[in-house]
């Protein structure tokens, strides 16, 4: 594969940028090689400059549910542009957005957009301080949400590729009010609501956790947090910024039934520009500035080129129901593929599914915990990688990701990764 021009703005990139990268894991670090560079992508494709063509399952981590540049989605955003990019002061379609999330999430009444899932879950914890007049917060192990300070305690996704528990620069008098558990053992946070008594502020979680491959709640870990959470006075904090919209249009609330104070949200909601929203019971959410005394601002939240697209991306979803089905159907035949190849080579592997979501694990299954995840092989991983990106698949470049499927995706699409991923699978374990 002829990747020149990639190689040259890498080149470049890092003399202007640290790591020549905007965030850590484009880099492809972790699986050995330099970043390729993209010009344009659409629907399920994403070309480089080199003109080399990929099937994309990262699909931007997660907002593209509809695939690169869907024309529903992005109609019309040139004459929005027209009316100007950003006002200062509230705009109708920041109305019609929280409607959309309020009426999807039963659990949420009101809702404060900001930029990022950074923001929303550094917001979300903030208010839920503020509520419970309570410091401290339980995280899960493997848990990414965001590079806040109190959050970047033990995280998934790039932190865990890179092998940074707590990021040098986040302090220890933070750190102290951050109590870490394991996800799907109820027993750690029994232990760590009694060791604190009395001090918990919320429970923040990943419902299905996406930032150490797939990790799928294990039956009564939600209920269990639920109901814990509710006997100690602390509030628990769904992070759902890639299972909203995305595990269903309720998200992962709707699919394992249960309602959180409050949740968090971004991806999909802003269909590919930068957003992050929170919402929850208006009891908690009326302490919020101007109307209570928690502050939290934005110059650009609401922004009503985001807002746009984001109710464009929720109406396709929500009218059209059968996009779940359709994903859903196409995690299953890939699940069912790559069981077939792992039972056919005999290798140490396993696929974590639930929906739409999945991940191929480099490890003899089950995994259900973080421990687990931590027993891949990484090294096999990057075999992998390279060899599906050679095949024209862009897979994502660590192995503690999810694979991102979109509506865009083909049965063609499929049947060729699956092809693929036999071949190099082959090789990986050579
Ligand atoms: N929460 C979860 C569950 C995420 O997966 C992410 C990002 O991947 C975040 C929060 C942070 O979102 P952002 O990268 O938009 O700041």
């Amino acid at each position: 594969m002829d990747n020149k021009i990639s190689k040259g703005l890498y080149e470049e990139a890092k003399k202007y940028i640290p790591g020549g990268v905007n965030s850590p894991v484009r880099a492809f670090k972790s699986v050995g090689l330099d970043p390729i560079f993209i010009e344009r992508a659409k629907g399920s494709r994403i070309y480089d400059v080199d003109g080399n063509s990929y099937i994309d399952y990262v699909c931007s981590w997660g907002p593209l549910i509809l695939g690169h540049a869907n024309d529903d989605v992005i109609g019309g955003i040139e004459e929005v542009v027209r009316r100007g990019t950003s006002y200062g002061v509230p705009s109708p379609v920041e109305v019609d957005m929280a409607k959309l999330i309020v009426e999807a999430f039963p659990s949420v009444d009101m809702v404060r957009m900001v930029n990022s899932g950074t923001e929303a879950t550094m917001s979300a914890l903030r208010l839920a301080r503020a509520y419970t007049s309570r410091k401290k917060i339980i995280k899960f192990e493997g848990c990414y949400h965001g590079h806040s300070d109190s959050l970047l305690v033990k995280a998934g996704s790039g932190a865990m590729t890179f092998g940074v528990p707590t990021s040098p620069g986040v302090p220890e008098d933070i750190v102290k009010n951050t109590i870490v558990c394991t996800y799907n053992d109820m027993d750690s946070v029994k232990k760590a609501f009694e060791d604190n008594k009395g001090d918990v502020a919320a429970v923040i979680f990943e419902p299905v956790a996406g930032n150490m491959g797939v990790v799928i709640p294990e039956a009564g870990f939600i209920k269990g947090l639920r109901e814990i959470t509710r006997e100690e006075g602390a509030l628990l904090i769904s992070d759902e910024v890639i299972t909203g919209f995305r595990l269903s249009y309720g998200g992962a609330q709707e699919v394992f039934g249960f309602e959180a104070d409050i949740t968090c949200f971004g991806k999909i909601i802003g269909a590919g520009l930068p957003v992050g929203a929170y919402g929850g019971r208006r009891d908690i959410m009326e302490n919020l500035s101007p109307i209570g005394p928690v502050y939290q601002a934005g110059t650009l939240s609401g922004n009503p080129l985001a807002m746009h697209m984001g109710c464009k991306n929720l109406n396709m979803l929500k009218n059209n129901p059968g996009i779940y089905e359709g994903i859903e159907k196409m995690a299953i035949q890939i699940e069912e593929g790559l069981n077939a190849i792992i039972d056919e080579l005999r290798i140490d592997a396993c696929v974590n599914r639930i929906k739409g979501m999945l991940c191929l694990f480099f490890a003899k299954g089950p995994v259900k915990t973080y421990d687990d995840v931590m027993r891949c092989d990484t090294e096999k991983y990057s075999v992998f990688f390279r060899e599906m990106l050679n095949a024209g698949i862009l897979m994502p470049p660590a192995q503690f990701e999810g694979w991102f499927l979109s509506s865009a995706h083909s049965d063609e699409d499929i049947e060729y990764t699956l092809v693929e991923c036999k071949k190099a699978l082959k090789k990986a374990f050579g």
